[in-house]
C-alpha cells in the first residue's frame, strides 16, 4: 500500500534523527567500539541505586545493577527491548494479524500519546473527518482544532451501523463531489466498551466496515483500551488488527485499564512505515519512553508468565462485571422511566439518555455538587458540544456498590427535580409567550376599531 497518500506534509517531512540513530547503533554495536557520540548522562552520577516493587501476592521484583541504570537512562526510541519483544509476542498472541512481518510495535506514553501521533500525522487543517458520535473526548480534542468537517455516524448496541457509515462515505467520494476539499482518510474506532457508550461492535459489524474502509481507502485507527474488560463469557470479536489483510490498521493498546493507569505505559501496532513516521514524531516530542514504567511492566509480564497474566485479567473482568451489575441494578431500582440505556458489555460506562431533561449540562455542572452526585454530561463526547444534549456518563470504575447505589438515587432526585425545573421554565416561558401573544392581539384589536 502507498501510505504517503494519507500523511499530512509535516509527517512527510519528518526525517530521521542522527542522535537517535547513534543511540540504537550503540545498543547493537560490538562492545570494542568506543562510543564518543551519546548525550546520555554518566549513570554514575544517578543517585538512585534500587529498589523493590512487592505485588499484593507478596513476590518481589529487585530493580538493582545494570537494570536499575536501565530504570534511570535514556532508551530506545520505539520502546524497552524486552518491553517490545514481549508486546510483538502478546499482539501475535492475541490478534494473530494477517500482515504480522510488515508490521511493527512502538511503545507510547499511554494509548493517548499514541492517538494523539497518529492523528497529528494524517490530519490537515478543515479535513473531512468520518466519526462515531458519541466519541471519546480525548480524540476528539486532538481532532476539532483542526476545524474538521465531521460527517458524523450512528451507532446503536452491536457498534457503528454500517449502513450509516457506508451513507456518509458515499456522499463524499470524489466522484459525487469533484470539487469536494477532501475525502475521510480514516475511520477512528474503539469496537470493545466504547467510551462512552460501554458498546461492543459485533463481528459481524467489524467485518463490514472493515470491506467499506477498503472500499472506500480509509486507514482505521482501533483504539482499543477496554479489550480486557468484556463481561460477557463468549472469546472476544476479532480485532480489526486480525482482520486487517490489506495493512490499514492501526491498533492501540494500553496498559491503563488492565494493569495501572499512572505508569503511563500503552502501544501502537501497525504497518511498519507508518510506524516508522510514529518513531520520528515521538523522538522529537519525548526522546523516548519514561523508562522505568517500561521496565516495571516488562517484569510484572515476565514474573506473571501468560498464565499470571490470564488469572490477573480474568480477576479484573469480575471485579469490574460485579461493580458493572451494582450500577446496573441501581440504575434499575431509580431511573426506570426517567432514562434509558444500553447494557454495557464491556468497559467502565453506563451511557444514559435522560427523559425529559432537554440538556443535562446545567443539571449536572451547576446543581450536581449540591444534590450529592456527579456525572459527565453528555456534551464532552459530542463533535458539537455547544447544542443541547440529554446524554450523561456515568462510571462505575471506582465506586463500591453502596456509592453506585447512593449516587443512582441522588441522580435520579436531581433529574426529577430538573424535569420539575424545565417544566416550570417552559411554563413560565409559555405563560410570558401568552401574555405576550395577548398584548399583540390586543394591540392589533384597537389598532383596526
Ligand atoms: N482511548 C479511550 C477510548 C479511553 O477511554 C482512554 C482513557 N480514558 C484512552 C484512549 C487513553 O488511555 P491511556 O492514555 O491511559 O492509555
Amino acid at each position: 500500500m502507498d501510505y504517503k497518500k494519507f500523511l499530512n506534509d509535516v509527517a512527510k517531512n519528518r526525517q530521521p534523527l542522527v542522535l537517535r540513530e547513534l543511540f540504537a547503533l550503540q545498543q547493537s554495536a560490538p562492545k570494542d567500539v568506543v562510543f564518543l557520540s551519546a548525550g546520555a548522562p554518566n549513570p554514575d552520577t544517578f543517585p538512585i541505586k534500587s529498589g523493590t516493587i512487592t505485588l499484593h501476592d507478596g513476590t518481589a521484583i529487585q530493580l538493582a545493577g545494570d537494570k536499575m541504570v536501565q530504570c534511570l537512562q535514556y532508551g530506545p526510541t520505539p520502546g524497552y527491548p524486552p518491553l517490545l519483544q514481549q508486546l510483538g509476542l502478546l499482539t501475535a498472541t492475541l490478534h494473530s494479524p494477517p500482515r504480522w512481518q510488515e508490521s511493527d510495535v512502538l511503545v507510547t506514553t499511554g494509548s493517548q500519546q499514541g492517538l494523539q501521533m497518529a492523528l497529528e500525522m494524517l490530519l490537515t487543517p478543515g479535513q473531512t473527518v468520518v466519526i462515531e458520535e458519541p466519541c471519546y473526548s480525548g480524540v476528539l480534542s486532538v481532532i476539532s482544532p483542526y476545524s474538521p468537517r465531521y460527517l458524523r455516524v450512528s451507532s446503536d448496541g452491536e457498534g457503528i451501523i454500517p449502513e450509516s457509515l457506508s451513507a456518509a462515505l458515499d456522499s463524499c467520494t470524489p466522484d459525487n463531489k469533484p470539487k469536494a476539499a477532501s475525502v475521510p482518510q480514516f475511520l477512528y474506532t474503539v469496537p470493545t466498551g466504547a467510551n462512552p457508550t460501554g458498546v461492543v461492535t459485533s463481528e459481524a459489524r467489524r467485518r463490514h466496515i472493515y470491506r467499506l474502509c477498503c472500499q472506500h481507502d480509509l486507514l482505521i485507527l482501533e483504539d482499543d483500551p477496554y479489550y480486557f474488560l468484556h463481561y460477557h463469557d463468549k472469546p472476544p470479536p476479532a480485532s480489526y488488527l486480525r482482520l486487517d489483510v490489506e495493512g490499514r490498521v492501526l491498533r492501540f493498546d494500553s496498559f491503563s485499564k488492565v494493569v495501572c493507569a499512572g505508569l503511563r505505559v500503552g502501544w501502537v501496532t501497525g504497518p511498519r512505515q507508518l510506524i516508522s513516521k510514529l518513531n520520528l514524531h515521538k523522538g522529537t516530542a519525548v526522546i523516548s519512553t519514561s523508562s522505568m514504567p517500561q521496565v516495571i511492566i516488562s517484569e510484572l509480564l515476565r514474573v506473571w508468565g501468560r498464565e499470571g497474566f490470564n488469572q490477573h485479567v480474568s480477576l479484573l473482568r469480575q471485579s469490574y462485571k460485579h461493580r458493572r451489575d451494582a450500577m446496573l441494578d441501581a440504575a434499575n431500582k431509580h431511573l426506570k422511566g426517567i432514562c434509558e440505556w444500553h447494557v454495557p458489555e464491556a468497559g467502565m460506562f453506563l451511557w444514559l439518555k435522560v427523559l425529559g431533561v432537554n440538556d443535562t449540562w446545567d443539571m449536572v455542572l451547576r446543581r450536581g455538587v449540591l444534590a450529592k452526585v456527579v456525572l459527565v454530561p453528555g456534551h464532552a463526547f459530542m463533535t458539537d458540544p455547544t447544542r443541547p444534549c440529554p446524554y450523561l456518563r456515568a462510571s462505575f470504575s471506582t465506586a463500591d456498590a453502596t456509592l453506585i447505589e447512593q449516587g443512582m438515587r441522588n441522580l435520579a432526585e436531581l433529574i426529577e427535580r430538573e424535569v420539575e425545573l424545565q417544566g416550570n421554565k417552559a411554563a413560565g416561558h409559555r405563560t410570558r409567550n401568552t401574555m405576550l401573544r395577548e398584548a399583540d392581539t390586543k394591540a392589533a384589536l384597537t389598532t383596526k376599531h
